[in-house]
């Protein structure tokens, strides 16, 4: 936009309202429909054409792709097409398969923006109200906050604001805007009366006239969609990948030394080595085991939102699963943020309010001011339809307010909002004369105040004795859990102008009285809040509320159960690094009170530090690099700031302490579906190359149990769907029981190894050969005797490689029931709860008759159809498969003393209660 050079602000101001044919209280719903038709939805569209080639091609061309086509080549050129063909049909299979998985798992990510829209605060019909971000149209008036997200280029009209500029510019420093500066012959991006659609306000309050939107804007120049969502590699894919890379590598040397021992020793042809070779490689690289990943990840993303938890990486799944502490505010998130205010406390004494009615005709003088500066000092406003919107504090207090008095008329000159870290507010009004209003915590407002207002309305000043006695009064209020608030007032003499800075503003008060507010815990905490314990997961209150508050709340949902440790904001301050690392790796229940949001960084980094895997709940905008550092910032779709949704990777849409525990079972979960299906995938490494062992060590005195096709079919055709079904199995009972898992831990590891390659994977090959050599002896084979195309024994030796082939297929049924769970027994989750692997198992079982009786696959893939007795011979192959490893399931958790839950969590809260003498910091409380 060209802004005119060389006027005066408000001059140019008119200009561009001109311009914009817009006014300063905005526009009307209908003219902002009307622009939303003309200029589209304020939102930024994916540039430069289609993605979609390029993942396809990458899906062909990834390292381990690669090593297939080199298979293929080499069949090729050793002149064996149908092989050569079938590798290339392998890997087609898989990178479309792969491919599908992949937008599956961005799709389910982009589909989450849905959950939590953005919303900006406009000004509509002359009112201030709160719209959809994708509705802003040039013309708008928007009304921005502390920890707002600015959602459209615009100009300030009003006020000022520091901007943090660091998505355009990159720069984190905030930068003042304000719409007294007028800059008109710099960089747009360098005026400082213009704000830009992607950046965040850090402090201050203003109006601003939007003059672009969508892809009109800055970002929208700049940005493409797909920065949104973060595809980074999580540590478990990383892994995973690494093992993928061994495997292949093992798989490429188990081929290279099968040559010379089968054209030597088994006196193979040099060509027949070869295709053995290219199918033992193609067999056991295990290309399709990240795709399945990556859906998986998906699946756990998908539920995670439809439990509340939005995350914003696929790896915040993994992570969520090994959370250890969890760092959980107080207000709104333990508790309902229902706030009552139910008593006040002046010089008069105690008055309880119990009704939302005005019930006192003729309040007290100094009832009078208090209600006043209640009323006066509060941003809840009623809405058209009556009700009341706002912060939930200031709605509880001016409930009061007008309980206590009826309605306040006033104008406001000016306001100090509040921030956490003051933890109070003020305000500048004018009524019968020019009054500073203050409210705020007893901590932060009482030390401002040199006087107290008496019963008869006078200021008497504030003695000690009278502080100590305040002092003491919070505490007993705090212990029962009530917030406290203190309120406090100071009228200007006539004549002075008014206050223009905070300092000059909040001194020399009137101290008008307490307020006392209840704000019940939600119900459904205490029990997330034992699952936590049970499944050895520490909770630590860090809140901005008073210590005493929150340790009586802390107590009521199971939080702690003796004297917490109590360490307030200062006190921290005070710590060094060690003593807080000390003070974090104690045993101690620990309660950080009158924090600030720097006490949460220092929190988060001391913990992470240590070791922990730590997941923290933040909503002001200056919580941003605590929800940063954390391994899982944790922001709330509800009461939170955009700053503090935009900083974190999973945003709760119902702000509830419940689903983080939720979230956190959801991720031990996924993680745990994982593992299952590498297992189930590894298990078919062992019966995949035994026969060729055999083979080779026989010196050729076995014949083949196994055709490269059929291996080739075992490979892709027959083991993905049940591995994906194993994706989305229910949890395992006990897995809120058992300790956090370590963040050093490996997702494949030796026990799991044994289990897939020497327990499972031999039990499935000694099986499948069975079935082989059963079919071979009956037909009078020998070791040694012939069975080329032209022996008498060739049909046999057809029946008894498509024996072998639905002995492993039966075997792999088994290893699909067995890898449901890795601890319970099958019973306990339900042999029928996991229908899609039904499903899975039963197109295998499909595909596999067709295999062994279609006569154009039977042509293909060179079966014989074997005789009815071969087939029952296999068929209780799936119940002993299945039964081993349920046997040695029971085995394990008998010989692991089966230690009830409960006595652990007992052991593990006992643990924490702190020892007497050994909290320097116990209850001081405030
Ligand atoms: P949590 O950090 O657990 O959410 P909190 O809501 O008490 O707890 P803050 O919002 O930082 O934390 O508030 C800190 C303190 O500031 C409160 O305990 C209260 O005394 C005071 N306070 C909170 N809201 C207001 C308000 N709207 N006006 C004045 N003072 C407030």
């Amino acid at each position: 936009m060209s802004l005119p050079r060389a006027v005066e602000p408000t001059a140019h101001l008119d200009l561009v309202l001109r311009d914009l044919r817009s006014t300063r209280s905005g526009l009307s719903s209908r003219e902002a429909a009307r622009r939303l038709l003309h200029a589209g939805p304020n939102a930024l569209r994916r540039r430069g054409g289609p993605r979609w080639p390029r993942e396809l091609a990458r899906q062909f061309t990834h390292p381990l792709a690669l090593l297939l086509w080199a298979a293929a080549g080499l069949a090729f050129s050793v002149g064996i097409v149908t092989i050569g063909t079938a590798i290339i049909a392998v890997i087609a299979l898989n990178a479309a398969f792969a491919f599908a998985q992949e937008r599956h798992a961005e799709h389910a990510v982009e589909a989450l923006a849905a959950f939590i829209p953005q919303h900006a605060k406009a000004f509509r019909d002359g009112r201030e109200s709160e719209v959809e971000a994708t509705e802003l149209v040039p013309g708008d008036v928007l009304v921005i906050a502390e920890g707002d997200r600015i959602s459209a280029d615009a100009r300030l009209i009003d006020g000022a604001i520091q901007v943090d500029m660091s998505a355009l510019t990159g720069e984190s420093a905030p930068v003042n805007r304000s719409a007294d500066l007028l800059d008109t012959q710099v960089p747009l991006l360098d005026a400082r009366d213009i704000v830009f659609s992607g950046t965040t306000c850090a402090q201050g309050e203003a109006r601003a006239l939007v003059f672009a939107t969508g892809m009109d804007t800055e970002l929208g120049r700049i940005a493409s969609l797909s920065e949104r969502v973060h595809a980074d590699e999580s540590p478990l894919e990383h892994q995973v990948r690494r093992v993928a890379w061994l495997i292949a590598l093992i798989s490429v040397l188990l081929g290279v030394a099968f040559i010379p021992i089968a054209t030597f020793a088994a006196g193979l042809s040099l060509l027949n080595a070869v295709i053995f070779a290219v199918g033992l490689l193609v067999g056991n690289v295990p290309e399709g085991l990240l795709p399945v990943i990556t859906l998986a990840l998906a699946i756990g993303v998908r539920r995670l939102a439809e439990r509340g938890a939005v995350v914003k990486r696929l790896s915040a799944v993994e992570t969520l699963g090994s959370t250890d502490v969890i760092c959980t505010d107080k207000t709104g998130t333990l508790t309902e943020n229902r706030m009552r205010a139910t008593e006040v406390h002046t010089a008069l004494g105690r008055v309880d309010i119990d009704g939302e009615t005005n019930y006192r005709t003729t309040p007290s003088a100094p009832l009078r001011r208090l209600a006043t500066a209640m009323a006066a000092c509060n941003n809840a406003h009623v809405t058209d339809d009556g009700t009341l919107v706002g912060d939930a504090t200031d709605v509880a207090v001016l409930v009061a307010a007008h309980a206590l008095v009826g309605s306040h008329h006033g104008n406001r000159l000016r306001q100090f909002a509040f921030d956490s870290v003051r933890k109070r507010m003020s305000t500048i009004d004018e009524s019968d004369a020019i009054w500073v209003h203050v409210k705020g915590a007893p901590e932060s407002v009482l030390p401002l105040c040199v006087t107290e207002l008496s019963r008869g309305a006078d200021p008497i000043p504030l003695t000690d004795q009278r502080r100590t006695e305040l002092a003491e009064l919070v505490d007993a209020r705090a212990t029962e859990g009530f917030r406290m608030l203190a309120v406090a007032d100071r009228r200007l003499i006539p004549g002075e102008p008014p206050p223009r800075d905070i300092d000059s503003a909040e001194s020399r008060l009137t101290l008008l009285g307490l307020v006392a507010i209840v704000d019940p815990p939600r119900p459904e905490v205490a029990a997330a809040v034992a699952r936590c314990h049970t499944a050895g997961i520490r909770v630590i209150v860090i809140t901005g509320d008073h210590g005493l508050t929150a340790a009586a709340v802390a107590r009521r949902v199971g939080i702690v159960h003796g004297d917490p440790v109590i360490v307030t904001g200062s006190e921290l301050a005070r710590m060094s690094e060690d003593e807080l690392d000390q003070l974090l790796s104690s045993p101690a229940e620990l309660i950080f009170a009158r924090s600030s949001p720097e006490a949460k960084l220092r929190i988060a980094d001391a913990l992470r530090a240590t070791g922990h895997v730590v997941a923290m709940t933040g909503d002001g905008a200056n919580d941003a690099p605590a929800l940063r550092r954390a391994d899982i910032g944790i922001a709330m779709g509800r009461s939170g700031t955009d700053v503090a949704r935009e900083a974190s990777t999973m945003v709760l849409t119902d702000d509830n302490f419940a689903t983080i525990a939720a979230a956190v079972e959801a991720g031990r979960r996924g993680y745990d579906n994982i593992r299952k299906f590498i297992f189930y995938i590894f298990a078919h490494a062992t019966p995949e190359v035994v026969p060729f062992l055999v083979f080779a060590l026989s010196g050729g005195a076995v014949p083949l149990p196994l055709t490269v096709p059929l291996l080739l079919s075992f490979d892709v055709g027959t083991e993905t769907l049940p591995a994906l079904a194993l994706g989305r199995e229910s949890a395992e009972p006990g897995i809120m029981t058992r300790p956090p898992r370590r963040r050093s831990e490996p997702v494949i590891r030796a026990p799991m190894l044994i289990r897939a390659w020497l327990f499972l994977g031999v039990i499935c090959a000694v099986l499948a050969l069975l079935g082989f050599f059963a079919v071979l002896l009956s037909a009078g084979w020998r070791p040694g005797a012939p069975t080329g195309p032209a022996s008498p024994l060739h049909h046999a030796y057809g029946q008894a490689v498509t024996t072998m082939f639905a002995g492993m297929v039966a075997g792999q049924i088994g290893t699909a029931f067995a890898a449901r769970t890795e601890h319970a027994s099958l019973r306990s989750i339900g042999v029928f709860s996991n229908p899609m692997l039904l499903w899975g198992i039963g197109f295998e079982i499909a595909l596999t008759g067709a295999i062994l009786y279609l006569p154009p696959l039977q042509y293909l893939l060179g079966t014989t159809a074997p005789a009815p007795w071969m087939v029952a011979l296999v068929v209780p192959f799936p119940v002993i498969v299945w039964g081993a490893d349920e046997l040695r399931r029971w085995l394990i958790r008998r010989s692991t003393a089966p230690e009830p839950p409960r006595t652990r969590a007992r052991t593990h809260q006992d643990e924490s209660r702190p020892r007497a003498g050994s909290a320097s910091h116990r209850a001081t409380g405030r």
